[in-house]
Order: structure tokens, then C-alpha cells, then sequence
């Protein structure tokens, strides 16, 4: 983009590309071509979830889709008629890859909190979560999406997309697992690799079975702690997002793999457990992580609540996301270690999205914003692709993702 190579003042804040001192972490990403948008990689989508339980065409543009659930007069969905993402919107601002997520919460018994969506067990979440991954393939098969599973998939996808963008462009994925619950045993977790998961968040919202989630007390359950084990027997990343304080250390403590946080703010900037401690942002940082800024407005500004609040009368915006990618890039000293995972279809549309970002497409306006923040644009870069690419170089470049 134009405004990228914009600069702004003296009050520089910029850090810039680091030497090549062999570490795949500084090495710059391509130079993607002047006159095209650059490329975006959002490491959150709940696609599967938003096909299956949303009922939602996702090959359709999100006008169309939108217009379905309001022409069938559909509530049954907070967000009917109002969401923002599909793969022609993605495809249309170069939103070319992205992690998606597989996800079904389901604890047997008592233990699932009655507040909690979920399925009644842990086969019907596996169900689900295999009728997700049929969606998936079903449409790689109509060319819509294509697979990353390892290094040369990853640098195919990232070539096509950096050099030639177009409408008929697959839109490329990494499977992860959002809530391990459908996780039945190792043996569905080695299943689940075959069909080319690679990363894998433990928890979701409350008590779980590996572990406890978002707003909820405690650390890993034994299986909790025998799951990272054979995640890391197989080279599956570990996806932070939705510990809770005591399951994060307790994880971090006993995990030496590839680390990130899909889609996680900070602590500072808006106080609720979901969100980062500065404590937890740095360690996270001295291992190497990347954490994906999430675009939910709760997430984003203190003053939100739900089902109340409205973009327009919060004035929450792509700046606050801005301020939390900011705000880890000043924990860090660096642009190495902040990114997005947006999180737009995650049970939320438009009521509860930044009020200057209609679609997904709206991402392309992150670029010239981080510009105006005095970000350089080797930074930018880094910000909306070049971290997570980096991370994935970093990670499969050791473990050889497709070798187990
Ligand atoms: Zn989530």
C-alpha cells in the first residue's frame, strides 16, 4: 500500500528488521509487491463453527449472507444479519491465510457449567468437530480453501499469495482445536494430526476436561498434563489463549515446545482474566511467542458490556486494537512478537465488532494505521503476516511438522 511507506515526525518508535544473524525470527519476510494490498494473516477464525452451528454459506459474500438471515427473519443468534467474515471478503483485502479453528466444548456430567453452551459428552463434541473438518475439505475440493500442513505448503501459499492475489486464490488454513474436550484419547489426537491439526488450546470457557478455561479457577487435570505431553510427542503447537492463570504457568512449566497465543489481549489495557497479565505477555515473549490481538469489543475497551454496549456509543475502534498489538510491542522492545487473530466470527458479528470494521476486508485498513503509529513498514509487515510466518518457519523448520 501508498501509505505504508508513509513516515510521520521524529517521535519514531519504530524498531526495524534485526540483522540476519541466521535466526529464521529476524529474517525479513518477502517484499511483496508495491502496487497490491499486503498480505493478512489472521491467526483466529472460527469458520467450521460459523458453517456448521451458523448455518452460514462462508463461500458467499457476507452481504449474502447477511441478507439470508435477515430475509428469514433468523434470532436465534445474537449476531444474525450482522456478521463480517466469508472467503470472498477475505480473499477480496488479501486476508489470504488464517488458522481455523476446529471447536466443540463438551464435559460429561455436572461438571459443565450450566451457564456454557457445550454437547452433553465428549463423543458428541468429536462429532462435531469431525463434521467441521468434513466442511473443511469440502471446501478445498471446491478450491475455496487449501490446507497448510508444513513447511512447503506454508511457503506455496504465502509465494501465491504475496505475488499474485486474486479472486480465484484459495484461501489457506492451519487447522487448530479450540477446547481439547472432543479429544477423546491420544490415539484421536494422533488422528486429529493426520488430518493435519497443528496447533492446540486446551481450554475454552470455564472447567474442562485437560484443564481450566476462561473465568474459571484451577490448573491442568492429570489427562491435562498427559495431552501436552502428546502434543508434543507429535509437534503440535500450544495455544495459550483461554488459560486460566493457574493452567497457564502450570502448562508453560512443564512445556518446552512451540508456543503462541492465537487470540489474546492484554491485561493492562482492559482488566479481566481472559486477557494477559504484563507478566504473562513477557514470558510468553522470552519464549518466543507471537500473540494475536483479538477484535472483540469487550476485549478492547473497559467500559463494554455485553448485549448493552454499541460500537457507536463506546466508540471502540481499530485503534484500541492497535493499542494492545502496541502495547505488547513495548513489553517486547521489538515488532517480533504482537500480531492478529481476530476472532471476528467467534459468536459475534457487526454489535460487537470496532464500529470502523463493517467485513474482514477492513483489516486492510490496519497497515496505513500502524503507519500513522510510526510503525515502519518492515514492521507493519511483521504485524499483519511476517510474525506468524515467521513462528510456523521457526517451529517446522525444527520439528518437521509432516514427518511424524
Ligand atoms: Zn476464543
Amino acid at each position: 500500500m501508498d501509505e505504508i511507506v508513509k513516515r510521520s515526525g521524529d517521535r519514531s518508535t519504530t524498531w526495524g528488521i534485526l540483522a540476519d544473524n541466521g535466526d529464521p525470527a529476524s529474517r525479513p519476510c518477502p517484499e511483496p509487491r508495491a502496487s497490491l494490498p499486503m498480505l493478512i494473516f489472521d491467526a483466529h477464525l472460527d469458520l467450521g463453527m460459523n458453517a456448521l452451528e451458523w448455518n452460514r454459506d462462508l463461500s458467499r459474500p457476507v452481504a449474502e449472507i447477511r441478507e439470508r438471515e435477515i430475509s428469514r427473519g433468523l434470532s436465534d443468534k445474537v449476531d444474525r444479519g450482522k456478521s463480517t467474515v466469508s472467503l470472498p471478503d477475505m480473499r477480496r483485502a488479501q486476508v489470504g491465510i488464517c488458522v481455523a479453528t476446529m471447536i466443540a466444548r463438551g464435559v460429561p456430567g455436572k461438571s459443565m457449567l450450566k451457564s456454557l453452551p457445550g454437547f452433553a459428552s465428549p463423543e458428541i463434541a468429536w462429532a462435531m468437530t469431525q463434521a467441521q473438518l468434513s466442511w473443511y475439505r469440502a471446501m478445498e475440493e471446491a478450491g475455496e480453501m487449501a490446507q497448510i500442513v508444513d513447511l512447503a505448503t506454508l511457503r506455496k501459499y504465502v509465494g501465491l499469495w504475496q505475488s499474485e492475489p486474486s479472486e480465484r486464490l484459495p484461501v489457506a488454513y492451519i487447522l487448530s482445536l479450540e477446547g481439547a474436550d472432543s479429544i477423546l484419547t491420544p490415539r484421536h489426537l494422533e488422528r486429529a494430526y493426520a488430518a493435519g491439526l497443528r496447533a492446540v488450546g486446551p481450554v475454552h470457557y470455564g472447567p474442562g476436561r485437560y484443564g481450566h478455561g476462561t473465568h474459571s479457577t484451577g490448573g491442568l487435570t492429570s489427562i491435562g498434563r498427559e495431552l501436552l505431553a502428546e502434543m508434543r510427542r507429535l509437534g503440535i503447537i500450544l495455544d495459550v489463549t483461554h488459560l486460566s492463570d493457574e493452567s497457564f504457568w502450570e502448562a508453560l512449566e512443564l512445556w518446552d515446545g512451540p508456543v503462541w497465543a492465537s487470540h489474546n489481549n492484554c491485561r493492562a489495557l482492559v482488566d479481566d482474566q481472559r486477557q494477559f497479565s504484563d507478566e504473562q505477555i513477557k514470558e510468553l515473549i522470552r519464549r518466543g511467542a507471537v500473540i494475536g490481538a483479538a477484535f472483540d469489543a469487550w476485549m478492547l475497551v473497559s467500559d463494554w458490556q455485553r448485549g448493552k454496549s454499541t460500537p457507536e456509543e463506546t466508540g471502540v475502534s481499530l485503534r484500541h486494537v492497535i493499542d494492545h498489538v502496541d502495547h505488547v510491542c513495548q513489553l517486547a522492545g521489538n515488532a517480533n512478537h504482537a500480531a492478529i487473530g481476530t476472532d471476528l466470527d467467534g459468536g459475534f458479528g457487526r454489535e460487537q465488532s470496532p464500529g470502523d470494521l463493517d467485513t474482514i476486508a477492513d483489516l486492510q485498513k490496519l497497515p496505513a494505521m500502524f503507519a500513522e503509529r510510526d510503525y515502519a513498514p518492515a514492521d507493519v509487515e511483521k504485524l499483519m503476516h511476517g510474525n506468524w510466518i515467521g513462528f510456523l518457519e521457526r517451529t517446522w523448520g525444527k520439528h518437521g511438522a509432516s514427518a511424524k
